[in-house]
């Protein structure tokens, strides 16, 4: 089969087109002709290199694949050759303590398609058989490859881990990211006030088309200050942060008495500083957020499918073209997902 694939870390130019042999399904897994992948911020960490994670190369990248099942495993019942679905990024055991209370993130066999296993850049991938999940023909391929990490990063981030309310005021960063368009979307789906922010007035536009009351462009506006003065001195209830110490500083001055963030990214780097007076005496809480699990990806699902929210597909193109997408991805010209197609 044709793949992208990487022999060593490093920039876009490390990835090549080039055939590969097809994977193999064992009894308990299921091989998917891949119709759609879609580009996530983990990809680009993952070629680059992530600091004491060794992972085996050559390596395929792509956590979010849709297709049509062609190969099932000899104990496999729940779906069929032909079925059309989706791979839900996340594999865990199912047995450990973390797996039963449904935190399936936290299980400390945790993995992501695509990130020590093969992933979805090539004509085919495979999973285990409970990672696929059926869907219906009302969205494309490339609308439902874009769907499960960052609606179901979003969803844990707002309701599990940041209890948003109805009525509450969020800032969400990044209108353009799919964790950022996704939570847009989610959030006044539970009808609460959304601030969001972009590098640009199209952007702007676009976030405000999907339901964000007030938008700021970050480039000629103080975040922090912007808040400030829409929300009359008081700050918001939750923050949603994704982007690291490029934003960090603003992010709490931005958060209300008793506000609550959650970060789920470091996109522009990793080390962050925290007054902790700021944080005790205003009774901040912070608390990270990594994806989220089966069951809640279950309801995000049913609620794509019944059309209140929408997965945001910027541009699809040739898996051929991988690099070009990824570096389009670093330099942030795009708004909602990249889609790949083999
Ligand atoms: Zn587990």
């Amino acid at each position: 089969m044709k793949a992208i694939v990487f022999d060593k870390h490093g920039g876009p130019e490390v990835l090549q087109y080039r055939e590969v042999a097809r994977p193999t399904v064992k009894e308990d897994e299921v091989l998917i002709a891949v119709k759609a992948c879609a580009l996530n911020h983990l990809d680009i960490w993952i070629r680059n290199g992530l600091p004491g994670i060794q992972i085996s190369l050559p390596h395929i990248l792509g956590c979010e694949s849709a297709g049509v099942v062609c190969e099932v495993g000899r104990k496999i019942k729940s779906v069929k050759v032909g079925d059309d679905v989706l791979i839900v990024p996340g594999i865990s055991c199912g047995r450990c303590e973390f797996c039963k209370k449904n935190r399936d993130s936290l299980c400390p066999e945790f993995n992501i398609v695509g990130f020590r296993t093969d992933g979805g850049y090539a004509e085919f991938v495979k999973a285990p058989a409970r990672n696929a999940i059926k869907i219906s023909d009302q969205l494309s391929y490339a609308e439902w490859a874009a769907t499960p990490l960052c609606f179901l990063t979003a969803w844990h981030m707002l309701f599990t881990r940041a209890n948003l309310q109805k009525g509450e005021k969020v800032l969400i960063h990044a209108a353009g990211s799919g964790v950022g368009s996704a939570a847009i979307q989610l959030a006044r789906w539970k009808k609460a006030f959304v601030i969001t922010t972009a590098g640009s007035d199209g952007k702007l536009k676009k976030a405000k088309k999907l339901g964000a009351q007030e938008v700021i462009n970050y480039t000629q506006k103080d975040i922090a200050q912007e808040v400030k003065r829409i929300t009359h001195g008081k700050g918001v209830d939750v923050v949603l942060e994704h982007i690291g110490p490029q934003t960090w500083a603003q992010s709490l001055a931005s958060l209300g008495r008793g506000g609550r963030l959650v970060t789920c990214g470091a996109t522009s780097g990793p080390q962050v500083t925290l007054d902790l007076r700021f944080c005790f005496s205003r009774e901040l809480s912070i608390s990270g957020c990594y994806m989220g699990s089966r069951k809640e990806l279950d309801q995000v699902i049913k609620l794509v499918k019944s059309g209140k929210v929408k997965p945001i597909v910027d541009t699809v193109v040739p898996l051929v073209a991988a690099a070009q997408a990824q570096a389009k991805m670093e330099n942030r010209q795009f708004f909602g997902k990249l889609v790949l197609e083999p």
